[in-house]
């Protein structure tokens, strides 16, 4: 099948089992300090720059900012530091979040299944959690230290995270580490498997692009669609999600291929919603527009922006 044909299959199958929708959320960075050092990231513990945690108060100012923009889905974000983001400070948080949004993401470090379902039962209901790489010896290379270098601790994650009740759990790559034809495939299978085990919980797909680092296998724009379209075409109930990494065009391009939701008016910096002044950011997002020229983006194409799409009541 070539890639206009492999589109229009995978535009098909998408407004079939999702409609003409994108789920729109947003990302709470809540730490930028890790313990890792993942050779890509900005919050690696050798990285200079600004770090800051947000206090428990401070997280629920940011998170009232991105509440009164509309959002009604959040994901909270931070790099791997168990002694300041804590248990005992998520659950804090989650507590005071659930009257704001309909939906509670994490996207932090590893737990056992234990600490998942003690969040599960505070009011988290999603979890993302990347592999970055599926092949084991780019992973060994560009996790040289930290928890992190744990491939099987990793990516057993998922599992444990099903397991203990999460109705959504999104998981990816990074695409510029290995080559993405085979991590695509394995990427697939681990969804696959994911799919007919917590058959329950919707599974999600990101894409993230490396940004700030120079890719060791760069992804094209044309290699993006089509990964995309041939993830529909196989699993045509997965979700997929697009980030503020990419750019506004390219974003607004790929809605009507298989996108089903996608963060907008982002900042990923600890503090980044309230204060110009803030922290090192992840990595720099390319879609800088807010959320009512996202949802207009999305109108335009002749779909409809969903702000809440999941009651925890239900
Ligand atoms: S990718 Fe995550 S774990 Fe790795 S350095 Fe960045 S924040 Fe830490």
């Amino acid at each position: 099948m070539n890639l206009e044909a492999l589109a229009q299959k995978s535009q098909q199958l998408t407004q079939k089992h999702f409609g003409k929708t994108i789920l729109l959320y947003a990302p709470l960075y809540l730490s930028n300090e890790c313990n890792n050092q993942c050779v890509y990231c900005g919050f690696n513990s050798k990285a200079s720059g600004k770090r800051i945690s947000l206090t428990v108060d401070r997280a629920f100012e940011e998170a009232k900012i991105l509440s009164k923009m509309g959002f009604k889905h959040i994901l909270l974000v931070s790099g791997e530091r168990k002694d300041i983001i804590s248990m005992d400070y998520l659950k804090k948080l989650v507590v005071k979040l659930r009257d704001l949004f309909s939906s509670i993401s994490i996207e932090i470090y590893p737990m056992s299944e234990d600490e998942y379902r003690e969040l599960f039962l505070a009011g988290v209901d999603g979890l993302t959690i990347y592999q970055e790489v599926y092949d084991r010896e780019i992973y060994k290379k560009v996790h040289p230290f930290g928890p992190k270098s744990d491939y099987d601790f990793r990516f057993e994650t998922p599992e444990r995270g099903g397991r203990a009740g999460f109705h959504r759990i999104n998981i990816g790559f990074l695409l510029g580490l290995g080559e993405w034809q085979k991590e695509l495939q394995a990427l697939a299978s681990h969804a696959q498997y994911l799919q007919k085990k917590f058959w329950k919980s919707q599974i999600s797909i990101s894409f993230p692009r490396l940004r700030g680092f120079e890719p060791l296998n760069p992804v094209t724009d044309k290699a993006l669609v089509e990964m995309i379209c041939r993830l529909r075409i196989l699993l045509p109930t997965v979700g997929m999600t697009l980030s503020t990494r990419e750019p506004a065009e390219l974003r607004d391009n790929l809605i009507p291929l298989g996108i089903t939701q996608m963060s907008a008016a982002s900042s990923t910096a600890p503090g980044g919603y309230s204060s110009s002044d803030s922290a090192s950011e992840q990595f720099s997002v390319a879609d800088h527009r807010s959320v009512a020229e996202v949802s207009a983006a999305i109108f335009a194409k002749g779909y409809e922006p969903v702000f809440k799409d999941w009651d925890r009541n239900l």
